[in-house]
Parts: structure tokens; sequence; C-alpha cells
């Protein structure tokens, strides 16, 4: 499907990623599209009910249907209708009758030497996603298809081209996707990725998928076509194909872009292809042409009627919507007090640790400190676990100064580790809040040894004083085993420097 033709919604905001060509002064913008094929996080295949399992032992969870022996027939997993139409609402689609085809075509990791996909009349149509900037990127489709077998190449590079054999595993074959079709309205490589985050954390929150990259359960092709700032018209794009990481994803989009203006700016002109993305060599290449041949022969499945759900089910899908991330961030932030735009805030939902957060300030957690520590310290496996009022009470330690942010930090992965409260470990450990006069002393001596750095200290300029605050306050931990507080440390030292001023 292309998605670079039909510009009907604007994107709203966000920032441009732009090139400035140093021989013309040109400046050029990024246009880009994603698809995504994305499995769903069913029991059992799409039309057979082989079990839908990654990583079993190959061919095992195959059938007649799914190996596309004659004379097996489909039948539709009503769970995917389901889980796809969910998908489909949280993005805003409209969910219309649709039908499936055949898209004809040859490859060995297919076994019917066709996939049943929808084509012109496909179940989820026109919606759109905002990115936690507020950008909308509009969602042409998201259609249901099976996904194919897998080919590993084996010797040469791992590419078909000077493979000495292959194999095939078809436990893949019939397994249910959604291909989310979005339109080109990503401007910037980071935007991209953003884009992915979020659509990863609303597959997640719908139960649609797990989701996984490294698991291939998302995979994203990229159409990519830059044009000169203030050119309604859009250029000829590339599709690149196997961009299995976020990091792949803006690398590649950019190498692209800069590929493409190259060409354009020495008065070639971009071939409308499908590239693949090399992560090692850090560029994209041409794929072969007879994957280019965008011949399909579609027309309808004859083995499986129309489909066709009726209002009472998309109503009852809406009624049992669970709140998406766009709602959790404006939850969340309005019971920390700060925007939904927080990056904190952002990273609290993507990886679902937001009512962990609210729990925590509902039980008196400070709202800034306990987003603090998720963004920086929870963000690992099982942090979920963590208890709330234990969390809050660590947080509410670390406001009165009972707790430097570094002793926190250890407590709280105490806790994740033993389950044990905040002040029991931190007895244990012997973190006591260090007296203020005792601090004052630690400092006045290091200030004594060093005199050199101290004249510079009160006499520098900003730059030369921050980095010779950080010399200070450096010594002083050191000198307290991490103990003391490096904001009343900071303190100290400015009442210092005033005194001595
Ligand atoms: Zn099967
Ligand atoms: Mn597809």
């Amino acid at each position: 499907m292309s998605a670079v033709e039909n510009l009907t919604h604007q994107p709203v905001e966000g920032e441009h990623f732009t090139i400035t060509s140093e021989a013309t002064g040109d400046v050029w913008e990024i246009v880009v599209g994603l698809e995504v094929h994305c499995e769903l996080a069913t029991a059992t295949k799409l039309f057979c009910s082989c079990p839908n399992m990654f990583g079993d032992e190959p061919n095992t969870n195959v059938c007649p249907v799914c190996l596309g022996l004659p004379g097996s027939l489909p039948v539709l997993n009503r769970n995917v209708v389901e889980l796809a139409m969910r998908l489909g609402r949280a993005l805003h689609c409209s969910v219309e009758p649709s039908v499936f085809a055949r898209k004809n075509y040859f490859y060995p990791d297919m076994p019917k030497d066709y996939q049943v996909s929808q084509f012109d009349r496909p179940i989820n149509v026109d919606g759109w996603l905002d990115l936690p900037d507020g950008t909308r990127v509009g969602i042409e489709r998201a259609h249901i298809e099976e996904d194919t077998g897998k080919n590993t190449h084996a010797g040469g590079s791992g590419r078909i081209h000077g493979a000495d054999y292959s194999l095939v595993d078809y436990n893949r074959a019939g397994v249910p996707l959604v291909e989310i079709v979005g339109r080109p309205h990503i401007r910037h490589p980071e935007q991209a990725k953003t884009y992915i985050d979020e659509l990863r954390a609303i597959l997640l929150a719908t139960g649609a998928s797990d989701a996984k990259m490294e698991e291939g359960s998302l995979r994203v092709d990229a159409n990519v076509s830059v044009r000169r700032v203030g050119d309604p018209e859009l250029g000829r794009r590339c599709e690149i194909k196997n961009l299995n990481s976020l990091r792949s994803l803006g690398r590649a989009i950019e190498y692209e872009a800069r590929r493409q203006v190259d060409l354009l700016e020495s008065g070639e002109v971009v071939k409308q292809e499908t590239r693949h993305w090399d992560e090692g060599a850090g560029r994209t290449r041409p794929g072969r042409s007879k994957e280019e041949a965008e011949d399909y022969r579609y027309f309808q499945e004859p083995d499986l009627v129309p489909l066709d759900p009726g209002a009472d089910w998309i109503a009852a899908i809406d009624g049992a919507m669970p709140a998406l991330p766009a709602a959790r961030r404006d939850t969340l932030a309005a019971a920390a007090g700060v925007a939904p735009t927080e990056t904190a805030v952002v990273v609290a939902v993507q990886r679902d640790l937001d009512q962990l957060a609210l729990a925590a300030i509902a039980a008196g957690g400070d709202g800034s400190r306990v987003l603090l520590h998720v963004e920086h310290n929870l963000a690992v496996e099982g942090a979920e676990s963590l208890d709330p009022a234990h969390f809050a009470q660590l947080v509410t330690m670390e406001v009165a100064g009972q707790l430097t942010a570094t002793q926190a930090k250890t407590v709280l992965g105490d806790m994740l580790e033993s389950g044990k409260a905040p002040d029991a470990i931190a007895a244990e450990r012997g973190f006591e809040a260090m007296d203020s006069s005792e601090l004052e002393g630690i400092v006045d001596g290091i200030i004594a040894e060093s005199p050199d750095e101290w004249a510079d200290y009160c006499g520098g300029d900003d730059k030369r004083r921050g980095k010779l605050q950080g010399f200070f306050v450096g010594k002083v931990m050191k000198a307290t085993k991490g103990q003391a507080d490096g904001k009343a440390v900071n303190a100290i030292l400015d009442a210092r420097r005033t005194a001595a001023g």
C-alpha cells in the first residue's frame, strides 16, 4: 500500500528536520510515511487453530490450512477481528464492512503463492494518532492480513544472494497481522521514532499485540521523500525495508534523505524503489528489481465471505476501551502537577509505570520526585511490583532531607530486590542525615585545602564557577562517601562565597 499520494490531513505541530545545501543554499525538508506490520496477540492463527507462538521448533505449528494444501479451507478467527477493531478504534478509525482479497506473488516463505489480505475494502479507515508533542499523524488504513513464513539464508551474507542454501519455517505462516498505513505527516527522524513509541504504547494498552520489535511482532517500513521547504508537491519516494529497531529507523531516514538531496542537487532524479537498510554499513541499498514489480493481481478471496461486524459489536468495543496513553498522560500529569508533555510523564506511561506513580502520589509522595524516580531509576523490569506506600515514604524521606538523592536511589534499588520498607533499609545501611555543622566543617576543610580553586570560584565567570562547583561537590562527596546532600553542599559553598566577596 502506498501511503504517500494521499494528503488529506496536515501535521499541526512539531519540529521539522531540514537539510541546507552548501552549494545552492536551498533548504530541504523530509517527508516520511510509516507502514507498520504488527502481529496480533491471539492464541491461534488467522484462519486455522495452529498456535500463534514465537520461538517454537520450526514447522511444528502448521496444518493443511496454513501450509496451503489443496482442499483446505480458511475459517476466520473471531478474536483477530476483535483485536483489529479495538486497535482501529484506538486509532480513531472508522470500522467499515471489509473484504478479504488474494495478493498474488511467489516467494518460498508463502506456501499458497498468495497472501490473504484486505485490498480495496479494509476494516479500519481514516483515523489518526497524536504524538505527545501534539503532532497529529493521519492513519490511512489499518487492515487485517496473514503473515508469511520465515526464510533463513545460510552461508554468504545472510541475504538470498550468494547463499549456499535456504531454510524455511512455516510456524509464522498465517499468523494474524494488522498493517497500519500512516499518512506522510512525519517531518523528523525523531518524530518517526516517537510515532512508533506511541503506537507501541497503544498496542500494549489495547492488548492487540506484544509489539516486540526484536521478535518481529512489530515491523516498520518507511516511505521517505524530500522536497524544498515551501514546495507543496511531494517528491518521489523510496520505501525502506528491514528497520528492526528505533535506532535503525532514525538513522535510515536521515541517511536516505541526504542521499536524495544529493541526487536532486546534482540534477539527477530519485528512482521510486524499495531499498534495504544495512545497519552495519549505515546506508540504504536498492532492493532487487523483482521485488519492485507491484502487480499482485488482487481479487476477492472466494473462500471467505465479506466481513461486517455490525454496529453492536463496534459499540461494545468502544464501551470496553481501556484508558489510552494520551488520556493516561493527562491523568498522571494532573496528579503530579506538571505538563502532560513532560518527558517523565511520557516515559511513565510508555513503561506502564503510571499506575504505580499515581498510587505513590495518592499515598502522599511528592509528584515531581515520584516522576523523577520513575524516569531515571525505575525503568527496569519488575518495577511495577513496588509497593506504592513504600515508594511514597521513600520520596517523603528524601524531600525532608533524611536521605540524599544518591542514598534514595540506593534504597530504591534495595526496595525492588527485598520488598522491605525504606526506613528499615536506610537504618540497615546506616544512612543517617548528616548533621549540618558536621557538613559545614567538611566543606570548610576542603576550601582550605584548595585555595587557588577557591579564589577562582569566588572571582571567576559563571562557566568557570560551574566547573569548580563540580570540583568542590565531588571532593565533599568523596570525603563523606556520598552521604552528603548535594543541595546542602551547594548552599554552603554559595554562603561562603557571598561571605568572602
Ligand atoms: Zn495451521
Ligand atoms: Mn502488508
